[in-house]
């Protein structure tokens, strides 16, 4: 039986999707963003880590390995436990990471069984993916948070490793066939939050407004340092510099210049 490789399951979690949701979160990504909060999502291998742990006083260090190898019959028996929480919040189930699509055939496959089980779906993807698995997915995903952080090329090769091409116009295609979406912008100071970034995905987002009834959404997902100490714990190298934090004022002027345009933004996930 197919397997997937999980590195987490967040249960009760509601920035991820409407409602009360479980969320999966996938090992590996093909992208290498500087400011990921999950750096130990990255690898699609299960990765040793150190713990540190204090007990009576001394020092302890613990070895741990992140990823656990789980069929689709287990992951819907987790999630069953949740159910009623699902059914009386408008919630469901959303995969995360690191990159679902990057299994691809275990991703399909956990949401075709979460569909034919009548829980709802969500799919947190950066859309690095190639089309013909997107197309696989769809049918069986009602929600795409779909992550775009970088609208010129270079630049978005230069941070992610990758080029938005292929992201670009997965989101394209997604929204021309009507499929349900949310944006997730990374607010990454000097990074993603420039005027030229940002009036270049205003611009590229607003086509969108015709594709749908209700005005289309937006989540700004402002850059924390909260995960500095897993680079530390994986052994990964920290590319952030110290003491980058994004201001509560920045993210008002963000959130007023999306609304402008007709947006609906939301802070946080
Ligand atoms: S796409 Fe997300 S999970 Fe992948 S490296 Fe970037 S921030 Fe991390």
């Amino acid at each position: 039986m197919i397997k997937g490789l999980i590195f987490d399951i967040k249960r009760f979690a509601v920035h991820d999707g409407p409602g009360i949701r479980t969320t999966i979160f996938f090992k590996g990504c093909p992208l290498s963003c500087g400011w990921c909060h999950n750096p130990e999502s990255r690898s699609t291998d299960p990765q040793p880590s150190v713990k540190h742990l204090a007990m009576d006083g001394k020092l302890f260090e613990q070895e741990e390995v992140t990823g656990k190898e789980m069929t689709v019959d287990e992951l819907l028996h987790e999630v069953e436990r949740d159910r009623i929480f699902f059914e009386e919040s408008g919630g469901g189930v959303t995969l995360s990471g690191g990159e679902p699509l990057h299994q691809p055939d275990f991703c399909t496959s956990l949401l075709k069984t979460l569909k034919e089980n009548e829980l709802h779906t969500a799919l947190d993807t950066t859309g690095y993916a190639s089309a013909k698995e997107i197309a696989r997915v769809s049918p069986y995903t009602d929600l795409f948070l779909f992550d775009l952080k970088i609208m010129d090329d270079k630049e978005h090769m230069k941070y992610t490793g990758v080029s938005n091409k292929i992201i670009l116009d997965n989101l394209r295609t997604l929204q021309e066939k009507g499929k349900e979406i949310i944006i997730r912008f990374p607010v990454i100071p000097g990074i993603t939050d420039t005027p030229s970034n940002i009036s270049s995905m205003i611009d590229f987002l607003s086509p969108f407004h015709h594709f749908t009834i209700s005005p289309f959404e937006v989540h700004l997902l402002p850059y924390h340092a909260a995960a500095k100490n897993k680079y530390h714990r994986f052994r990964m190298e920290d590319k952030m510099e110290s003491g980058i934090e994004v201001t509560k004022d920045r993210l008002m002027e963000l959130k007023a210049l999306f609304e402008k345009t007709g947006f609906r933004i939301k802070v946080g996930g």
